[in-house]
C-alpha cells in the first residue's frame, strides 16, 4: 500500500485511529498481521469521519464483525479496518409487532436468543453462527435449513465510499444513521453465502420479519442447534466452513473422500472432526492456512474434477480475490 494514502487517511482520522493494530485477535482464526489504521467501536460520527478519510485518500477499508469468516494475511491489511460499537448493537421491536430491527454490530447468537425469548420464531438457527448481524447480511449466513434471506425485510447501509446522504434511489430513505440508506432485502441479491453488499458498505442495521410462536418451543430449538454444533463441529481456532458446498454435494465430504481429514500443513490442519473446518495452532501462521486451502482445493480438483470456491474471506493476500474485505 502506498504510504501516502495511509498518511492522507491518518491526517483526517487524527487521534481517533490507531496504527498497526494486530487483526488476528479480532478473528476466530486468531492469526494474521496488523491493519495499517484501525478505528475501534465506531459510532455514527466515526463512520462519517471514516467516509471523509476514504474521500481524501482512497484508502481501502475492511469492516470487521466478529472476524468469524476472515483470514487475514501475516503481512496484514494495508488499509483502514473498523469495528462497530455499542451504537450499532441495539435490538428493537415495536410493541405487538413481529418485526425486529437489530444493529449491524449485534451478535447473531444474541439476536437468536433474544428473539426466541420474545416468542418470535425464525432466527433460532442463527445461535450457531458466531458472527454479527452485519457480517451475516453481507454473507447471507445460514444453517439448519434457513438463512438471513429467509426473514430479512430490509437493511440500512452506510457507504464509506459514498458522497453523503444524497437523494438516493426512490426506495432509499435516510435511516437513523445519517447518511445510511434503506435497501429492501429484494435488492440485496441474497443467494447462497452471497449478497450484493460491497466492501465499503457498512450494514448498520437490519430488519427481520419473524413469526409469533411459542417461547418454550423456540428455546428448545435453540438448545438443539447448540447441541448439534457441539457434537459435529470442532472448537479451537477456525472460521467455520472454509469452502462453499458445490451444487448437490458437500465440500466436507469431498475433502474427506480425498483423504485429507486431519491433514496438516505446518501450523494449519484440516479438522479431524469436520473436514471443511480448518484449524491453526495458537501463534500459528495465516499463510500456512492459505497454503492448506490451496493444497486442499488442488487435491480435490485433481481427484474429482470439482473446483471448490472459498467461503472464508481472504484479506491482504496478494492473489486474494476478496482482498479489501
Ligand atoms: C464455529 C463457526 C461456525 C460457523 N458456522 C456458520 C454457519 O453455520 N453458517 C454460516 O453462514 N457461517 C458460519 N460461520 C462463518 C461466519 O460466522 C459467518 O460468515 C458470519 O456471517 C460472519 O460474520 P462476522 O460478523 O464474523 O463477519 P466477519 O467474519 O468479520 O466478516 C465477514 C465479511 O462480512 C463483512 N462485514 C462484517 N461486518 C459487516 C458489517 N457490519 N457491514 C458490512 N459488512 C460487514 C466483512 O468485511 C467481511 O467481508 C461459522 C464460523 C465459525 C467460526
Amino acid at each position: 500500500m502506498n504510504g501516502d494514502v495511509i498518511e492522507k487517511a491518518a491526517a483526517v482520522l487524527g487521534d481517533r485511529a490507531r496504527r498497526d493494530v494486530p487483526l488476528g485477535p479480532l478473528t476466530t482464526y486468531g492469526v494474521g498481521g496488523p491493519a495499517a489504521l484501525f478505528l475501534e467501536h465506531c459510532g455514527p460520527d466515526d463512520l462519517m469521519l471514516a467516509r471523509q478519510a476514504v474521500a481524501a485518500s482512497g484508502i481501502p477499508v475492511l469492516i470487521v464483525g466478529r472476524g468469524s469468516n476472515l483470514l487475514v494475511a501475516d503481512a496484514g491489511f494495508g488499509g483502514l479496518a473498523l469495528t462497530l460499537g455499542d451504537d450499532f448493537s441495539a435490538i428493537h421491536r415495536d410493541e405487538g409487532e413481529s418485526l425486529v430491527r437489530a444493529g449491524g454490530g449485534l451478535s447473531l447468537p444474541v439476536l437468536a436468543r433474544r428473539t426466541a425469548a420474545l416468542g418470535l420464531r425464525g432466527l433460532e438457527w442463527a445461535v450457531g453462527v458466531p458472527g454479527t448481524v452485519g457480517g451475516g447480511v453481507r454473507m447471507n449466513a445460514g444453517g439448519h435449513g434457513s438463512d438471513i434471506a429467509a426473514t430479512l425485510t430490509r437493511a440500512w447501509l452506510f457507504d464509506l465510499a459514498g458522497a453523503g446522504p444524497g437523494p438516493g434511489r426512490p426506495h432509499e430513505r435516510e435511516a437513523h444513521t445519517e447518511g445510511a440508506v434503506e435497501v429492501p432485502a429484494a435488492d440485496l441479491d441474497l443467494g447462497y453465502r452471497h449478497s450484493s453488499v460491497g466492501p465499503t458498505q457498512v450494514v448498520v442495521a437490519a430488519e427481520f420479519a419473524l413469526v409469533p410462536g411459542d417461547r418454550a418451543e423456540a428455546e428448545a430449538e435453540i438448545a438443539a442447534v447448540v447441541t448439534w454444533r457441539r457434537e459435529h463441529q470442532p472448537g479451537g481456532s477456525n472460521a467455520g466452513s472454509v469452502f462453499a458446498n458445490p451444487p448437490g454435494d458437500s465440500a466436507g465430504r469431498l475433502i474427506e473422500a480425498a483423504g485429507l481429514r486431519g491433514h496438516r500443513r505446518a501450523s494449519a490442519f484440516v479438522s479431524p472432526k469436520h473436514a471443511n473446518f480448518f484449524q491453526v495452532d495458537p501463534g500459528g501462521s495465516a499463510d500456512d492456512v492459505r497454503a492448506l486451502m490451496e493444497e486442499v482445493r488442488t487435491t480435490v480438483e485433481n481427484r474429482f474434477g470439482i473446483v471448490l470456491t472459498l467461503e472464508n474471506r481472504l484479506i491482504g493476500f496478494e492473489s486474494s480475490p476478496s482482498s479489501g474485505g
